[in-house]
């Protein structure tokens, strides 16, 4: 069985395949867009699914956008969502913060506008003095002063230290600027703080899945994760219990699937597609 695992779908198992998952789970960068350009086939596939009655999820760790933005791009591509559908680390973040952790205390927000929108959507405070966490997200506008304030306050051992998501680097299509992502940031933190006790709440973590699960049922048997990172999407999904597939439109490589082989053949992934297309034999 193992062996078969991580090998690319054939066009004759894709049917049955399908015909056993009601509910699909989406990263999306690297599997429905690049950036700001959708991937070829991307979107029709999506919908298609949906028309054929599959629930659909869209799971992200990034933390720059509120689902109110996520609506706005999901829209420009031509991509029937809802906003119960849509988990970015922005938006669960706030919902771990108010119903995991019942904490009603005030936070240091590092992240966008974007984010602060999702908690102040939850009466979460992130402005004022006593401060009980620092939250830590994309800040583009970070800077000197703003890390001397979160680890000062990280000094004190009952501030928690809660953390979007850990992905190095931002993705960048095309050339050679290397962007630090939001981990980068996070690993400044860390550092400077000396504290080894965050809280990480996006992929590989499980938290939105939970955050899912406290308004939809799920049967995890049934469900299927598609994702281009094997270190945080198929990690989450093997977590979830779902059945895993790994697109070649973004991150991972067929190079460390075979890695994985040898090394952590508990990683790998059920399948492997070259993209998302291929999952519905779109042309
Ligand atoms: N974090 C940030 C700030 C991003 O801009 C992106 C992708 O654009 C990601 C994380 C990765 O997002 P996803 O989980 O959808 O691949
Ligand atoms: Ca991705």
């Amino acid at each position: 069985m193992t062996d078969s695992k991580g090998r690319l779908m054939q066009g004759e198992q894709t049917d049955e395949f399908l015909s056993g998952i009601d509910t699909f789970f989406f990263d999306c960068d690297g599997v429905i867009w690049l950036g700001n350009e959708a991937i070829a086939g991307a979107v029709e596939t999506v919908n298609k699914l949906r028309a054929k009655g599959k629930r659909i999820f869209f799971v992200s760790n990034n933390s720059s956008k509120s689902v109110a933005s996520y609506m706005k791009k999901f829209q420009r591509f031509g991509i029937e969502a809802y906003p119960d559908e849509i988990y970015g680390t922005a938006k669960v973040t706030a919902w771990y913060i108010k119903n995991k952790l019942n904490f009603t205390g005030k936070v240091y927000l590092l992240g966008s506008e974007s984010m602060a929108e999702e908690f102040d959507a939850l009466d979460i405070s992130h402005t004022g003095t006593g401060i009980g966490a620092v939250v830590q997200g994309l800040d583009i506008h970070v800077n000197y002063m703003k890390m001397i304030k979160a680890t000062s306050y990280l000094a004190k051992e009952s501030c928690l230290l809660i953390v979007t998501n850990e992905d190095d680097r931002l993705p960048v299509r095309g050339s050679n600027i290397v962007i630090p992502g939001t981990g980068s940031i996070g690993a400044i933190l860390r550092v400077a703080s000396r504290r080894q006790d965050r809280i990480l709440i996006g992929k590989p973590n499980r938290n939105i899945y939970d955050c899912i699960l406290s308004k939809h049922s799920i049967n995890p048997e049934s469900s299927c994760m598609i994702g281009d990172r094997i270190d945080t999407d198929i990690a989450f999904g093997i977590k979830c219990g779902f059945k895993t597939i790994l697109v070649y439109s973004g991150v991972s490589t067929a190079d460390e699937v075979e890695a994985l082989r040898k090394k952590s053949p508990e990683m790998l992934p059920d399948y492997c597609l070259p993209t998302l297309a291929d999952l519905m034999r779109i042309p």
